[in-house]
């Protein structure tokens, strides 16, 4: 994992063992997955992009099924572009440290109980 990466995730590894869902991560931040940056060479012809969140920031739990490692989506921490790792992590920065100070919990698959972030949350 690239190392800025890594550093700004450590807090929730410890805390979640690496089973905190990215979208629930970015909806802690205020974004959705669509809002997250992108790699320019892993956005398709239809504009959907194809790099997995997952193994960029921690652990993809679907390995050899995952859809986006078929579309060579699994990009190693030494090969993210700089520009990317930078806008990344003030993306979803808030959502890292709004998880740590707040018990989340981690949503099951096929489980859906939006959660909104309120001002007043701290
Ligand atoms: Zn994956």
């Amino acid at each position: 994992m690239e190392k800025d990466i890594k550093a700004m995730m450590m807090p929730l590894y410890k805390k979640y063992n690496l089973q905190l869902p990215i979208s629930q991560l970015a909806e802690a931040a205020g974004i959705k997955m669509d809002d997250l940056p992108r790699i320019p060479d892993l956005v398709n012809k239809m504009g959907k992009n194809n790099l997995c969140y997952n193994h960029v920031l921690g652990k993809c739990m679907h390995g050899a099924k995952c859809r986006f490692r078929l579309a060579k989506g699994h990009i190693n921490g030494d090969r993210l572009p700089a520009q990317f790792v930078q806008e990344i992590c003030g993306a979803l920065k808030t959502g890292v440290d709004w998880c740590e100070k707040n018990d989340v919990q981690v949503r099951k698959m096929g489980q859906w109980a939006p959660r909104k972030r309120k001002a007043t949350d701290q």
